[in-house]
């Protein structure tokens, strides 16, 4: 047997080409059973990614105190959310987990004491979009929490140090959205996709201006950017996932920006595909 074959099966996950990262934009979980634009540009970007060995979540609907990555075998599907119809509370999405994969991401990170969770699953940030790029829910997944204690820098520095997994045939996908301030949502609005308000469109706009000129430091720092941004950004949960895909960023990689549009006003879908 030769060297790299002995690798290969000693290796949890072999190498591989460097794999693109996303930020998706997740928006409603009605998505998650919806046909409308947004759900065909994720279905879009899915057919131009190489099959992962493996996907790497990070969610906006998972904040825990300490940084927790899900290592069991089979994750749960997890209905967080309500007032909404039965049938997206009978949606199942029945991916494996990957407790190698969580072993190896806890052991990488050096900045924080990465917790190996049993309890937790695959929250709709998860798998609303999953549903849609990977139907067959045949790639394993592991979710990654959010510290809820921790300042932006801290989040973007942690996502640095899983820089090499993107080599060893993982997706990693941050799950949020830009623009999301749910307590300005225009109801009336919601099946007009593009209603944004002026605030909402001032954000979304410079936001991709700095991750187009990679300029993150204006994005970690979001909380001296001004009155848009702090609108729409009124809690970090749903911008925070961004950080971690920009961290990932190699110096010269492309950048695609997809579903840019806002929804309800105060939402917006904007998502961006690295490498
Ligand atoms: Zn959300």
């Amino acid at each position: 047997m030769k060297l790299n074959e002995l690798n290969s099966l000693t290796k949890p996950l072999g190498n591989t080409d460097r794999m693109p990262v996303l930020f998706i934009g997740h928006g409603s979980p009605m998505n998650a059973i919806e046909e409308n634009e947004f759900v065909t540009g994720w279905r879009n970007i899915g057919k131009t990614l190489p099959k992962p060995n493996a996907i790497l979540c990070v969610s906006a609907h998972w904040e825990t105190k300490g940084t927790y990555v899900t290592a069991m075998e089979k994750p749960q599907t997890i209905h967080d959310f309500g007032g909404f119809p039965k049938k997206l509370f009978e949606v199942e999405y029945p991916a494996p987990g990957s407790p190698e994969l969580a072993r190896e991401s806890r052991d990488m990170i050096r900045k924080a004491e990465v917790g190996l969770d049993s309890k937790w699953g695959l929250d709709h940030g998860c798998w609303s979009v999953l549903k849609h790029l990977y139907p067959k829910a045949d790639v394993p997944v592991v979710q990654m929490s959010l510290d809820y204690y921790q300042l932006p820098q801290y989040h973007y520095d942690l996502a640095k140090e899983l820089a090499s997994l993107r080599n060893k045939g993982v997706l990693i996908i941050g799950s949020g959205n830009m623009v999301h301030n749910l307590g300005m949502v225009n109801w009336e609005k919601i099946d007009e996709p593009g209603f944004g308000y002026d605030w909402a469109i001032e954000a979304n706009e410079k936001m991709k201006k700095f991750i187009l000129t990679d300029d993150h430091k204006s994005l970690i720092d979001y909380k001296l950017m001004g009155k848009a941004f702090n609108m729409a950004i009124p809690t970090p949960d749903h911008f925070l996932p961004l950080l971690y895909s920009l961290a990932l960023k190699k110096e010269n990689e492309t950048i695609e920006v997809f579903n840019d549009k806002a929804v309800a006003g105060s939402l917006t879908m904007t998502s961006i595909k690295i490498g």
